[in-house]
């Protein structure tokens, strides 16, 4: 797939648009904007703008909307621009589309159909928040929005505690303060984390701290603008079994068998299930105990 003579083949061309600063996108992006068949968007108005920044002009070429509620309608018109011997172009609102955006139907429909399918790689949150925060980036997962409930986000949390990777989440300023503080509860309280805030633009920020220091730092006030947290990964140590009788005989003072071994386990970033069986064995021999 390549522009010859100022066309392009016939496929699908995915292009990633800044995230915040107009200025980050690619020569390629551009390229492809001035000559792509059809321009398909999920957010319309957004890629109009940008290509009147970067004095890309639409003349008569379709401009159409894709996106989560009208996808599976619009799916087979755009495959059939491209078995037409059209190209189609995609992008999603901000960023590299299909990360936490829509497009990834449409790729594997092309897929699917056969077409050729590639890509002008850019701007995405999650990886310029990789590269800004100073945590390790050797090997990270990324976790998108959590739940937005405070139960089925704490379980999505315990899920993650003990991988051992850095955590990549997409946040809402106004749900920030309480995500934190659940992840402080079911990661540990003393994990490294950082909150990058409004990447690529004036009010740019990169807060770094434990999970309990952030916690605290917007417990009271949601922060503006768009958010990626980054948690790093728990300690992998082998813990000595005295140090988690310790930890689990303290834990039980003040919760039950399955709390604190939730408790325990994602403090330390280990597993779940022997620990639970040690804080089940500690409680039956209290009990015991005249
Ligand atoms: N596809 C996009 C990408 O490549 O990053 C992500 C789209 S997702 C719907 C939007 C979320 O990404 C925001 O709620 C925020 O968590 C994150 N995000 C997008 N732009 C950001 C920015 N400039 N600074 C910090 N986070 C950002």
């Amino acid at each position: 797939m390549n522009q010859v003579k100022g066309e392009l083949t016939p496929g699908l061309y995915l292009v990633a648009t800044p995230i915040g600063h107009a200025r980050d996108i690619t020569l390629r992006t551009l390229d492809w904007l001035a000559v792509a068949d059809v321009l398909a968007a999920e957010d319309t108005r957004s890629l109009r703008r940008l290509m009147e920044i970067h004095g890309v002009a639409l003349q008569d070429r379709p401009l159409l909307a894709y996106h989560e509620h009208n996808g599976a309608r619009m799916r087979p018109r755009l495959m059939a621009e491209i078995a037409a011997g059209r190209s189609v172009l995609y992008a999603s609102e901000a960023g590299t589309p299909t990360i936490s955006d829509p497009g990834f139907d449409l790729v594997r429909a092309a897929h699917v159909a056969g077409h050729a399918v590639t890509t002008a790689p850019g701007a995405c949150a999650a990886v310029a928040a990789l590269t800004l925060a100073g945590l390790p980036t050797d090997r990270f997962l990324f976790a998108g929005f959590l739940p937005s409930t405070g139960a089925a986000r704490r379980k999505a949390l315990r899920g993650l505690a003990g991988v051992q990777a850095t955590l990549v989440l997409y946040e809402s300023p106004r749900r920030l303060g309480g995500m934190l503080a659940d992840a402080a509860r079911e990661l540990g309280p003393e994990r490294d984390a950082a909150v990058c805030r409004e990447l690529t633009k004036k009010f740019e920020q990169c807060t770094r701290g434990s999970l309990e220091s952030l916690a605290a730092n917007y417990a009271e006030t949601a922060p503006k603008g768009e958010i990626v947290v980054l948690i790093d990964r728990g300690d992998s140590m082998i813990i000595s079994e005295s140090v988690l009788e310790d930890r689990v005989r303290t834990a039980l003072q003040t919760m039950s068998v399955r709390d604190a071994a939730d408790y325990v386990a994602a403090q330390l970033g280990q597993k779940r299930r022997p620990i639970y069986q040690l804080a089940m064995r500690i409680a039956a021999d209290r009990e015991d105990t005249p």
